[in-house]
């Protein structure tokens, strides 16, 4: 049985780290909206140009073409997808469940990283740290300045998801502040207890 996971959490919780332990302990297959944007832009595509300017400012692309991406990602599931930074707004999450209702699937958890705002800055500015040292590209919007309008998008538009999920009996919560490992450990019991109720 395939198990379905939505990391939700302000930019910088940690949500690509976890993503990628997850597809290799689990063989998740990992949906990040904001890899498939920047491979677009990278790749320059029409969709990629267009979008670019507005990842720039911080601010999110439509839903229209979020929920495009992830409508051509769906068929490749296996044992389980994770969305990473999606849905991102409640128009986005009720898509999500309309597809995810089209292919018999479900989400089973939404799990919420909780991190304080200050530790997310520090955290940006050290992983534009850690890409230049190792003569990477650098994130243009993982600069402090755009950081900020990303947080603000964060709690206008993404926030509201919570409410949404914990509605539906599918919120879960893990420590972000915790290292790396424990929140995995956390992520991974929250997963098993899924996977038991079958
Ligand atoms: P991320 O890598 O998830 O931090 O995403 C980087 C940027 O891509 C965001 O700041 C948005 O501009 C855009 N983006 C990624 N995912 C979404 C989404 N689900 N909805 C709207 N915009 C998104």
């Amino acid at each position: 049985m395939a198990i379905n996971i939505i990391l939700l959490g302000p930019p910088g919780a940690g949500k690509g780290t976890q993503a990628q332990r997850l597809i290799q302990e689990r063989g998740l297959v990992q949906l990040s909206t904001g890899d498939m944007l920047r491979e677009a832009r990278s790749s320059g595509t029409e969709m990629g140009k267009r979008v670019a300017e507005v990842m720039d400012r911080g601010e999110l692309v439509t839903d229209e073409i979020v929920v495009g991406l992830i409508r051509e990602k769906l068929g490749q599931g296996g044992k389980g997808f994770i969305f990473d930074g999606f849905p991102r707004t409640l128009a986005q999450a009720d898509s999500l469940q309309a597809l995810m209702a089209e292919m018999d699937q479900r989400i089973d958890a939404a799990i919420e990283l909780r991190v304080d705002d200050a530790a997310l800055v520090s955290r940006i500015v050290k992983r534009a740290d850690e890409m230049r040292a190792a003569g990477q590209p650098v994130r243009p919007d993982d600069t402090p300045e755009v950081f900020a309008d990303r947080l603000r998008e964060y709690y206008k538009k993404t926030a509201p998801l919570l409410g949404y999920y914990y509605a539906k009996g599918q919120l879960r919560h893990v420590d972000g502040m915790a290292a790396m490992d424990a929140v995995a450990a956390q992520i991974g019991a929250i997963l098993d207890k899924e996977a038991g109720r079958g």
